[in-house]
């Protein structure tokens, strides 16, 4: 069941609007490719992309690697490949958590294995104290803990994505 709240809405809209504000700031030249990565990325990504006022184009792939669990496997399979080319273009990779570090590592080799020019990536949430595999944030909402949480996309077992807020998950 649902804990207490670690990030509220209001929180992350002002995370939302804070990373628009220094994505746009980095955007250069031609129209960049948002790369999310599902199902997690959902709510963030739209809610990043519509406060971007300059000609973007989106994209998603979705890996599984959690299951039901609450703790990662360690391996990663591709579920959804991206459709855009990406040869010589500008990505930015939106993800909802980095834990491990694991996916994002395994996403990130997909997606340089296509010859973009350049690959950033785009975090709401990151767990430091978990990580396994060091990975480059280049834009990041906010740090918490190691704990499992849930809302704005973020899922146990398929349940609790459209929950609005961040709340950890309580064991019932
Ligand atoms: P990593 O490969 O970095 O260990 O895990 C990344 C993925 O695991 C995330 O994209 C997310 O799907 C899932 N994950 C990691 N931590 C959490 C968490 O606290 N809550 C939820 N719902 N998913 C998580």
């Amino acid at each position: 069941m649902l804990g207490r709240v670690v990030v509220s809405r209001d929180e992350i809209a002002s995370m939302v609007s804070r990373l628009a504000v220094e994505i746009e700031a980095d955007i250069a030249g031609r129209a960049p490719v948002f790369i999310g990565v599902l199902k997690g990325c959902v709510f963030f990504m739209t809610d990043l992309v519509r406060q971007i006022a300059k000609p973007i184009e989106m994209d998603f792939v979705q890996v599984s690697s959690y299951g039901a669990s609450t703790t990662s496997s360690g391996s990663v399979v591709l579920v959804k490949d991206i459709t855009v080319d990406v040869r010589d273009r500008d990505v930015y990779l939106v993800e909802d958590i980095v834990d491990t570090g694991t996916t994002l590592t395994d996403v990130v080799r997909l997606i340089d294995a296509r010859h973009p020019r350049s690959v950033k990536v785009v975090s709401l949430l990151s767990k430091p104290s978990r990580r396994q595999v060091e990975v480059e944030i280049a834009f990041l909402g906010t740090e918490i803990d190691d704990l499992f949480v849930v809302g704005y996309g973020l899922d146990h077992a398929e349940r609790y994505r459209n929950v609005p807020d961040i709340h950890v998950l309580q064991p019932s």
